[in-house]
Formats: C-alpha cells, structure tokens, sequence
C-alpha cells in the first residue's frame, strides 16, 4: 500500500499567441513569454514545477494537494485563478503595451497511478474545453470535479453576497451549571439563504475558511455577539450570561485580532468577562508563540479563553500548560462513548482531572442523556452544553427558557 500523494497538472495555453507573433514577430513574442514565465513562478508553491513544453504551452505541477479530491481540485482552482488574473494584467513588450489571457486545463490525480503521457492528454482536453468556453478560464478534466467546482464557485458567489446582504444569524445553545441552571450560551452561525432556508455552518464554514471569507464573517458574528452581550446587560436575569463565540485560526491570526475584540469591547461598553473566546487546537498548529502572546493581551483585558473540541486534534501538554485558558470543552465524541463502559469512561475522567490540575474549568459538549450528565458529574464536571438541556435556537427560544414567571 502507498499513501495517497495528489498532485495537480495544469496546462496552460496563451490565447491568441499567434496572432502577436504574426503580428509585431517572433521576438515580440519571446519577450511576452519569459513574463508570463516569470508571472507564473509567482503564483506557485516553492515546491512546484514550472515548464515550458512549447510554443505558447506551459505546464505546472501541483505537489502536495490535500488528500480530499474535490478540496485538492479547489486549491488548483484557487492557483489557477491566481494565474488568470496575473496573466491578465498589462505587458510591456518593447515600446508595445499587450494584452493577454490564458486557458487553462486541470486534471487531479495521484502521484503513483496516472502516466505522464496520459496526464498530459487529460490535461490538454481539458484546456481545449476551455478554449471552447470561451477563453480566459480554467475547466477540469472530469466534469463530476468541474460541477464540484461550479458549486463551490456558486457557493463562494452567494457567501459573498451573504456577507453584504447579512444574511447571516446567530443561534443559542445554552450552556448549564451543577444545578441545572442556564448560565450563559454558544453563539452558532446560520445562514438564512434567500432560496435555501436555514443552512447549517458546516455546509459553509470550511469554504469560508479558504476563501478567507471567514475574517468579514467571524467578525460580524463577534459584533453580532457582543451586541447581545450588551442588550443582556440591561435586564437583571440576563446581566451575567456568558456568551462563547467561535473563533477560526486564520480570524485569531489576523495582526490587528487583538484590537478588533478590543474595540468592540470599547464600542458596546460590555464586561469583557462574559465573553468566551473559543478556539480550536487548529488554531495552536501555527505561530503558537504569537496567539499565546494575544491570548495573554486579552485576558488581561479581561476576555475568557477555551479550548474548544478538546481531545480530537494534536495538543500537545507541554503547551496546554502555556496557554492562558480559562475551560476546557471535552470534545462531544468522549461524551457519546460514556455509554460504553470502559476506555471512552476512563479518558473523560482523565480530560477532567488533568483539566483541573491545570486549574481550568470543564465544560462537557455533546451532552444528550441524563446518563452521560450524571457520569459527568460524579467525576467532577463543571459545565454542560447539548440537546439534553436545549438545540441552538434563535435568540426568542433562548431566552424563553429562563423567562421568569
Ligand atoms: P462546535 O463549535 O463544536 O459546535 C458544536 C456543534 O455541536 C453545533 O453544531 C451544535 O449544534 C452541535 N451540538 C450541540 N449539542 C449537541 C448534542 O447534544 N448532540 C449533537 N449530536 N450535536 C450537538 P453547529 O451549530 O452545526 O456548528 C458546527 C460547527 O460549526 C461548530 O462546531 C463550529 O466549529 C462551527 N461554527 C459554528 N458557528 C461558528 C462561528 O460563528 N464561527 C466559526 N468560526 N465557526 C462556527
Ligand atoms: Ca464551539
Ligand atoms: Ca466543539
């Protein structure tokens, strides 16, 4: 057995290169293709290859895609993108200002199985169907990826003009105490689509991520949360409310994160103690120095801090004991294995007794019966979060459920 190693091959063809040729002659032309050469070598990878097989063709390959097809034929995508827009842009040739545009032709694939010749086959199809589709894009060899590409670029499409247009609304899962007592909440993303209703955040979140559409959003759901934050602070039994807000890793490394929660702290005049950053062990794979540097800054503004999703990614305990946390949240996988007695019981306890040796706080997430918030509870538990004590609901239902008589 090999691991999958999926690499991307682009073929790239200037369009209307004859015709230059023809035109202002061969020199010309060379000039234009060591820019577009050069334009090239900037759009990709320090690993991947650049080479000119011809003519007006250039071929690129794409190493180290993610194991995911679709997700690898998103990222040749992306690059591809990249490159249509760089060739786009003006060239000076000689005394001549030009022009130009490329079509581009993908084909996704796994480094041991294709052949070379046959790659380069795939690939030039592929360009042909762009010529044919009117030039200046990038089409893929086998059409399920090219509709898998459609769709994305339609969701990309419709994110955007979400993010304009604010469709976007929080949801409230309520977060309870020892005694059964609300204290506070989740604040999840939904998206209210025109067209679509109501569309859960993991149909649209990992998109978000790589487009980098994440950072408008993550900060609307920030402001949006604080906002609330503010409008509980007017009324007595809703003045200590915690409020948790997922945060992405690309939002938490963004230089001016520190001052954006600050800010919005500053704006609605809220207590920065009731707001609960969440962040993932995803967040902590890169540049751990600087985020532990912000985390520090922020706490000592007063924010809160928790490890989301604890359990299921890389954490490393020497950096557990670095981090300003404030609560663990145990991962809602550990909590549906408690009705299995045996291994899934015993690394629960362990999260809640090494959480508590470190002094922080434990919320369990997932929590769906009364069995699994008692096993909880006798091994120390300090919160609980889940469907035995609500759904996320809109800001209404939530509240209703403390309403005072
Ligand atoms: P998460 O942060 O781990 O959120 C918990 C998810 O578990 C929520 O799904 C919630 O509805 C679900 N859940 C809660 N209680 C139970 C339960 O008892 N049983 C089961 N089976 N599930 C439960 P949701 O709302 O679909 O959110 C999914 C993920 O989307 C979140 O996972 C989070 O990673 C991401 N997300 C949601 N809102 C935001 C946001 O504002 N910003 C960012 N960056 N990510 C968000
Ligand atoms: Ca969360
Ligand atoms: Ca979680």
């Amino acid at each position: 057995m090999h691991v999958a190693e999926i690499k991307g091959a682009v073929f790239l063809d200037l369009d209307r290169f004859k015709t230059l040729n023809d035109t202002l002659g061969h020199d010309i032309g060379d000039l234009l293709l060591k820019q577009v050469a050069v334009r090239l070598t900037d759009c990709v990878r320090a690993g991947d290859t650049i080479a000119h097989i011809g003519g007006d063709e250039f071929i690129l390959l794409l190493e180290d895609l993610s194991p995911d097809a679709i997700d690898a034929a998103g990222q040749a995508e992306s690059v591809s993108n990249k490159i249509l827009h760089s060739i786009s842009q003006q060239y000076q040739l000689g005394v001549n200002s030009y022009r130009s545009s490329a079509s581009i032709g993908s084909v996704i694939f796994n480094g041991h199985d294709v052949s070379i010749d046959e790659l380069l086959k795939q690939a030039d199809i592929a360009m042909y169907q762009a010529k044919d589709s009117g030039r200046n894009t990038l089409r893929f060899f086998d059409p399920k990826m090219q509709e898998a590409i459609n769709e994305r670029v339609e969701l990309e499409n419709e994110l955007r003009i979400a993010i304009e247009q604010k469709q976007f609304e929080l949801y409230y899962q309520a977060q309870v105490d020892n005694s059964g007592r609300v204290i506070g909440a989740e604040a999840l993303i939904r998206w209210r689509h025109p067209v679509r209703g109501i569309v859960p955040p993991f149909d649209f979140i990992p998109l978000a991520e790589e487009t980098g559409i994440i950072l408008p959003m993550g900060y609307w759901v920030l402001d949006a949360a604080c906002a609330q934050l503010k409008l509980w602070q007017q009324s007595s039994h809703t003045r200590a409310l915690t409020l948790a807000v997922n945060v992405s890793a690309k939002q938490c490394h963004q230089a001016d994160f520190v001052d954006q929660v600050k800010e919005l702290i500053a704006h609605y005049d809220i207590d920065p103690a009731l707001l609960k950053l969440e962040l993932t062990e995803s967040t902590l794979l890169e540049d751990i120095e600087g985020i532990i540097a912000k985390m520090i800054i922020l706490r000592k503004a007063g924010v809160k801090f928790e490890l989301d999703d604890f359990g299921t990614g890389y954490s490393s305990l020497q950096y557990l004991k670095k981090l300003p946390l404030n609560q663990l949240k145990i991962d809602k996988s550990f909590i549906s294995d408690i009705a299995i007695k045996g291994n899934g019981r015993t690394l629960v306890c362990t999260i809640i007794a090494m959480a508590h040796s470190l002094n922080l706080n434990v919320i369990a997430e997932g929590v769906e019966t009364e069995e699994q918030q008692q096993f909880l509870k006798d091994n120390g538990c300090d919160h609980y979060q889940g469907y035995l004590f609500s759904k996320p609901v809109t800001i209404k239902a939530f509240e209703a459920l403390f309403e005072p008589d």
